[in-house]
């Protein structure tokens, strides 16, 4: 194995965060409020909730092949209503899902980790973190897999072109090829529900180049020393000409951008946390 990547002892339930630290280098601004005003919303959105426990009934299921019933955690909902709304919506889920992928992985995957964080050393003092859901091996091609859930309202058709050019890919491939031989890519694992509706659906494996690989890791580098240049600049001018908006992630249907409310606030690091959040240790 390379010596750029760290493993971290793996980590179970609670918040998935892999997905979300990557996500904030989408937008500059917020990742200028959770990396530099190390900022977090007090409350958690059901959305969160609810992707939080298929993902842990996913990793139970992986580390025992064994088709479980599942039950959503009532701590986090306040509405009842809502969480036994979303708790029937991830019985249907989970029913859609081991239909469709139990018996095919049972038989196709060898689990080699799980809910492990990595981290990529960039240079100049500066970490990648990733933290896939299951890396597997196919006992078919021997072949070694990032196998990601997504839960999602957005029907598969639009989320899918989303999936082929998301940087999420792209980090996995950049760190997960210097730890495993025979790593081919990211494998997204569509869950998406809606009213009554369900649908469990893998669209194929996304690659990438050793090309396109090389690009992102300078890119990512980049972004976050300019994030530094940036704030240097705090006094001269407001966060809000330092941090251009980049409204393609503040509406996401399923994953509303948590800085929505303080978006347009020229908030800084030294200054009292705003109403809603709460200061994270990191
Ligand atoms: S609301 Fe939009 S522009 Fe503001 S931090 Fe979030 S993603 Fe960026």
């Amino acid at each position: 194995m390379s010596d750029r990547v760290t493993i971290l002892p793996t980590t179970t339930g609670g918040t998935h965060a892999g997905y979300h630290s990557l996500k904030d280098f989408d937008c500059k601004r917020r990742g200028y409020f959770r990396q530099v005003c190390h900022l977090e919303p007090e409350e958690t959105s059901s959305a969160l909730l609810f992707g939080t426990a298929i993902h842990s009934w996913k990793e139970a299921f992986y580390r025992t092949w064994e088709v479980a019933p599942f039950t959503l955690p009532r701590e986090g909902y306040f509405d009842g209503e809502k969480w036994a709304e979303d708790n029937a919506r991830g019985q249907r889920v989970i029913t859609n899902w081991a239909a469709t992928w139990a018996e095919h992985d049972i038989r196709e995957f060898e689990v080699l980790a799980l809910e492990t964080t990595y981290q990529y050393d960039l240079g100049d003092g500066l970490i990648l973190t990733v933290k896939p859901d299951a890396i597997v091996r196919s006992r078919t091609t021997g072949k070694v897999l990032a196998l990601d859930t997504k839960t999602t309202s957005l029907r598969p058709h639009t989320l899918c072109p989303m999936l082929e050019s998301a940087n999420q890919a792209t980090a996995y491939s950049l760190v997960l090829r210097e730890v495993f031989e025979g790593f081919l890519g990211w494998l997204p694992d569509i869950a998406f529900s809606k009213g009554g509706s369900v649908a469990c659906e893998r669209p194929g494996v996304v690659y990438r180049t050793a090309q396109q690989l090389e690009d992102y890791a300078i890119e990512v580098k980049s972004t976050i020393l300019d994030i530094g240049d940036r704030v240097a600049e705090i006094g001269h001018a407001s966060i809000r000409a330092l941090f251009p908006t980049c409204d393609a992630f503040c509406h996401e249907y399923f994953h509303p951008c948590s800085y929505l409310p303080i978006c347009r606030d020229n908030v800084t690091p030294d200054q009292p946390v705003p109403e809603g959040y709460r200061r994270s240790d990191s």
